[in-house]
């Protein structure tokens, strides 16, 4: 079998225009705050990315850029006033941060009804008990091309490689809301092979290039790939092994192409979903 590649910067355009026209059909403009705390260039990529995405919505987007010896303290007075900012419906702090801030504390920090990352626990709570509001951004760009796939979930046996909070956990609650079978498995897990030879559904979160191999994959599987591994050669790869795993799934993401995009599309999906609560709106 050779795989039918799944196009995640194609589904992620059609979502992104979908979610403008919808905040410009409800005559909306969502506002979207990230915070970006010392000069790491990745993540300086990543929130340009972001905010451009915002703005070619019609979002109103705010980037605060403070540097890298901000307090800890003086980055939650920060999220304080965005949180009281009532024209702030989503407020995004770029991961990672320096050491010397606690990570947890400001995700804690957040108005749970602006977390447009969906990483606070209140948010990890909904999801958790099958009630979801905002969603990690990550984890429902896979969603989104699962079902762009039309990869039927309900019943399905799905393999999720990978534990994070940011990523394979909330991938397995969304999976097991979809009514699949779901294994989570991650470094601590024996015979990882088998567990993925035996998923229909195998989504790779690990951040280890190319680590899942050809003959990890059942004939006819769908393998949705979140990992991005920079080789030594400057090239970007996956956690699977793409053309090895081409031959034996039915569907298949690319990277780049595949998740990443989805992650941004998905940013602006969930900012609108706040800001329409914040509103009122059903
Ligand atoms: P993470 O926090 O480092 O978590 C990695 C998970 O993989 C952990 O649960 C770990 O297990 C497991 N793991 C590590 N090595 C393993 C191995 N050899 N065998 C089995 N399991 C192993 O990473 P993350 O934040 O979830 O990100 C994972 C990957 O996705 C990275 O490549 C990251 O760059 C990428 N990512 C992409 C996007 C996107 O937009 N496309 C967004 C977020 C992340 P333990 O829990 O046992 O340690």
């Amino acid at each position: 079998m050779s795989a039918a590649v799944i196009d995640g910067r194609a589904a992620a355009a059609r979502l992104r225009a979908r979610v403008a026209a919808e905040a410009r059909g409800a005559g909306i403009v969502p506002g979207l705050t990230v915070v970006i705390v010392g000069d790491d260039p990745a993540s300086r990529v990543y929130v340009r990315n972001k905010t451009k995405a915002a703005a070619t919505a019609g979002f109103r987007e705010t980037t605060i850029a403070l540097p890298a010896e901000t307090s800890e303290p003086a980055l939650l007075q920060v999220i304080a006033r965005l949180n009281a900012d009532d024209a702030v419906d989503g407020i995004l702090v770029q991961l990672p941060l320096p050491k010397h801030i606690r990570t947890q504390a400001v995700i804690e920090a957040l108005d749970p009804a602006k977390d447009v990352d969906g990483l606070h626990p209140l948010n990890a709570g909904h999801l958790a008990g099958g009630h979801p509001r905002l969603v990690p951004c990550t984890p429902k760009g896979v969603m989104t091309l699962l079902a762009e796939a039309g990869v039927a979930l309900a019943g399905a046996r799905a393999v999720v490689l990978g534990r994070s909070t940011l990523v394979g956990r909330p991938v397995a609650a969304l999976l097991t809301g979809a009514d699949a079978t779901v294994t989570l498995a991650h470094s601590r897990t024996r015979d990882l092979a088998a567990e993925c030879r035996r998923a229909e559904v195998l989504v790779v979160a690990v951040g280890r290039a190319e680590l899942v191999r050809g003959d990890w994959i059942a004939e006819g599987a769908t393998v949705i790939d979140v990992g991005i591994n920079r080789r030594a050669d400057g090239r970007l790869v996956g956690d699977v092994a793409f053309a090895e795993a081409a031959e034996r799934a039915a569907w298949i993401t690319p990277v780049p192409g595949g998740v990443g995009p989805m992650t941004i599309a998905s940013l602006l999906e969930n900012t609108l979903i706040a800001a329409k609560a914040r509103r009122g709106f059903a």
